[in-house]
């Protein structure tokens, strides 16, 4: 009997860049250290990212060895010039992930470069329109003392006066999945 193997969704820069929600239901959800660094620090990209780590996205490192593999291939096939260090995690640790017993790596980018890569070594790759993501985040903005929400970008609440914080609002028809919990 074939087991069924725990997919394992990676996410890459552009994945988390495209600012959609990205809800996996039970799905495992890790991306590498250097995509964090690729994101501006305070900006926008930054939100997304936080909020996916409130999901469950999980930073992991990928072995030395995968990333050496992952340079092997990619200077022979002339991807290794458009790979940032980042690119270069992401596909390592797919490998790393495909070692593992009962698990299945699955790269969620949008870069050709990685998915270039990704198909020579065989390495799943699926692109984030092919999630059935269509709409970006909603952001709204909710008071900090009486927790009225706003749609607008308001600083200031007009009821009590506290300051209010920008959240994020996964509304769950955006995707094909599940998006809450
Ligand atoms: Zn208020």
């Amino acid at each position: 009997m074939e087991q069924i193997k725990q997919k394992i969704f990676i996410l890459d820069t552009s994945a988390i860049l495209s600012g959609k929600p990205i809800c996996l239901d039970d799905s495992k959800m890790i991306t590498a250290p250097g995509v964090s660094k690729e994101l501006k620090p305070g900006g926008r990209d930054h939100q997304s990212f936080q909020y996916l780590i409130e999901k469950g996205l999980t930073i992991y490192s990928p072995s030395k060895e995968s990333l050496d593999e992952i340079d092997a291939v990619s200077t022979k096939s002339g991807d290794i010039d458009r790979l940032s260090n980042a690119d270069k995690e992401i596909l390592a640790l797919a490998l790393d992930i495909n070692k593992e017993k009962n698990k299945e790596a699955v790269v969620l980018t949008d870069d050709y470069s990685i998915q270039n890569v990704a198909y020579i070594i065989g390495i799943n790759v699926e692109t984030i329109s092919q999630k059935g993501i269509t709409k970006k985040f909603k952001w709204t903005y909710k008071c900090s003392g009486c927790s009225k929400k706003f749609k607008e970008n308001i600083k200031v609440c007009p009821i009590c006066g506290a300051l209010t914080k920008n959240i994020v609002s996964c509304n769950k028809d955006i995707s094909r999945k599940k998006c809450d919990r």
